[in-house]
């Protein structure tokens, strides 16, 4: 049995490194003349690290490009999905990242040696989750978790600071990291090739 697999990349295949030196973190210490520190658990940049609209937009503007092309990628997530693809399983990437940033990103995946199928650039990941008839979900946004859980496909949510909230459910499972993702990955794979032998 061959399963579609959805794949956030930011938070799930980068490494942004430790919650309070985040690769964020440092490239807002290097941009704005205060020092700057995650003050709030929160996917929201602006109120995780304390800026007004307009820094969080002209750093964004100035860095993200940069952050983009040289964070780093999680060494294990690289090794894991090698096995996925050559077992035959199929790899869609899918991204909130703006479609202007893909070119970058299709060259970090390669730089990486990441291999995938498909790469979409899509905030509402739900809907594209149902329509690519995904079977397991890999991401670390817990509002994206939810929102595809409550569409039936199981997700595999990644543990992050801003996701300390939430414990996970019946179909959300919580972990720390690549080891626990491919743990769970193989638990789905007995499950569903029980569920199939009986029916
Ligand atoms: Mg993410």
């Amino acid at each position: 049995m061959k399963y579609n697999f959805g794949i956030d990349i930011d938070g799930v295949l980068t490494d942004e490194g430790p919650d309070h030196n985040s690769i964020w973190q440092q490239k807002m210490n290097e941009f704005f003349d205060r020092e700057i520190t995650l003050k709030e658990y929160t996917y929201d940049l602006r109120k995780a690290f304390a800026l007004s609209d307009q820094e969080l937009n002209e750093f964004i503007q100035e860095n993200i490009e940069e952050i983009y092309s040289s964070v780093k990628a999680v060494e294990k997530a690289r090794k894991i999905l090698k096995e996925l693809y050559d077992q035959g399983h199929r790899l869609i990437l899918i991204t909130a990242r703006s479609e202007e940033h893909r070119p970058i990103t299709e060259n970090w995946l390669q730089e990486n040696n990441i291999p995938y199928h498909e790469l979409h650039h899509e905030d509402q990941k739900a809907p594209l989750a149902v329509e690519k008839n995904i079977s397991l979900f890999i991401d670390d946004k817990k509002e994206n978790a939810v929102e595809i859980a409550a569409r039936n496909i199981p997700v595999i949510l990644v543990s992050k600071y801003h996701n300390h909230d939430f414990d996970g459910n019946d179909q959300i499972t919580k972990v720390k990291d690549w080891d626990e993702i491919k743990t769970n990955i193989e638990l789905f794979f007995s499950k569903n090739t029980h569920s199939s032998k009986l029916s």
